[in-house]
């Protein structure tokens, strides 16, 4: 059908008004909106002209347009954001309107209603946003704020994106989780076994750098995301271990990170450092997550019988090359149970006493210390106990670096 005949025949289904005239065209020619369309098209198939007020189609939702934006402009009023979206709910009549025309005056140039709605809400809150001496740009995959406005019952919600941050933390005492561990008797509520606080530790890394980074952003909550994790009794030296803290609902999302790092620092007091603060997209978190850089670890080993100087050296020039590790007796039951192949790249030691050693190992992400010196009953093969002869367990371990490249 002709674009004109088809806008006679639709406009004399009941009053339209231009706007919802026009976007049954919206395909057609470009520059021109949808209410300029509509007209043209309403004039060129002498059709009167309706009020929005009457229109069967919309039933005068553009008229509020601006009265959305400005809520949607309060509702942000005191936050920092660069980018927005907004997105509507259409009533079910709204729905079945829709569903009429496409079925009935069907055109393959036509756009769909919500769409019309949500760029016409853009441009509102940007003129909003103008008028304030704001500004803020339109954002389809990932946008700082979120506008969902409900047709039916006029309410608008807003969703905040979360704010990331990139950083490297140092743990320099042993005994600190890198996240708050639930107490098992009462599984965080609070009881007589953990002195009412609901956790197993008295604090973790996440509790030492958080706090710092909610102030300054002025977030609801957050996490901290661990390339990887050591041991609790392990410290993490060197530049650190990367991670990525997710900040939920910020109102400032630029922050000064240098007086982030000195209050992490001051407030965990030797404890935990903080290092190479920069701000971080969502995607640093799978990023992170997923890096296995190679690390190099120091461990005082207790030997259950005296070894020499010469043995020692052996078993640990047989140690370098690849090691088969069945995933530890002591996380089987949280981590799926499988054998990983990876490789020891140096390793070297001195006796401190007769059976005590210091051993310092590098090796690929994602191998078990204290099971490569001990061999976990047989789970890790070669490991440093068999190699030597004798029972040979990890009494202190260091992270002494995190080999990541960046
Ligand atoms: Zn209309
Ligand atoms: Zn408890």
């Amino acid at each position: 059908m002709d674009p004109i005949e088809l806008a006679a025949y639709l406009a004399s289904a009941g009053p339209i008004c231009d706007r919802c005239l026009g976007r049954r065209f919206a395909g057609l020619g470009s520059g021109l909106g949808n209410a300029e369309r509509g007209r043209s098209l309403r004039a060129a198939a002498g059709v009167p002209t309706s009020p929005e007020s009457k229109c069967w189609v919309c039933d005068g939702v553009f008229a509020r347009v601006a009265e959305w934006a400005e809520e949607a402009a309060e509702l942000v009023a005191d936050r920092e954001f660069a980018t927005f979206l907004f997105g509507v709910h259409l009533s079910p009549r709204q729905e079945a309107v829709e569903e009429f025309l496409d079925e009935r005056f069907p055109s393959p140039w036509s756009e769909p209603f919500k769409r019309d709605v949500n760029r016409e809400l853009g441009k509102a809150f940007e003129r909003t946003l103008a008028e304030q001496g704001r500004a803020a740009t339109v954002d389809f995959a990932r946008p700082d704020v979120q506008f969902t406005v409900d047709l039916e019952t006029g309410g608008i919600a807003l969703t905040v994106a979360p704010v990331f941050f990139y950083g490297r933390y140092r743990k320099l005492v042993r005994g600190i989780p890198q996240t708050h561990w639930p107490c098992r008797s009462c599984r965080g509520r609070g009881c007589a076994s953990c002195g009412g606080t609901g956790k197993l530790y008295p604090t973790s890394v996440e509790e030492l750098v958080l706090p710092a980074f909610l102030s300054a952003t002025g977030g609801t909550g957050g996490h901290l995301h661990g390339a990887g994790r050591e041991d609790i009794d392990a410290r993490m030296l060197g530049r650190g271990r990367p991670f990525v803290v997710e900040v939920k609902e910020p109102r400032v999302r630029t922050i000064d990170l240098e007086a982030v790092a000195r209050e992490v620092n001051g407030a965990a007091a030797g404890r935990v450092e903080v290092l190479d603060l920069r701000p971080g997209a969502p995607d640093l978190v799978a990023q992170v997550k997923e890096e296995h850089a190679d690390k190099r670890y120091r461990a005082r080993v207790e030997l259950g019988e005296p070894v020499t100087e010469e043995a020692l050296a052996r078993a640990l020039e047989a140690l370098v090359g690849e090691i088969e590790q069945r995933t530890p007796v002591r996380v089987r039951h949280r981590r799926a149970d499988l054998v990983r192949r990876r490789r020891v790249l140096e390793a070297s030691g001195r006796l401190l006493s007769p059976t005590e050693a210091e051993v310092e190992v590098l090796c690929q992400g994602g191998l078990y210390m204290k099971e490569l010196i001990s061999g976990d009953e047989g789970a890790t093969q070669p490991n440093l106990a068999s190699l030597l002869g004798v029972p040979a367990k990890v009494v202190e371990l260091d992270v002494l670096n995190v080999l990541d490249g960046s």
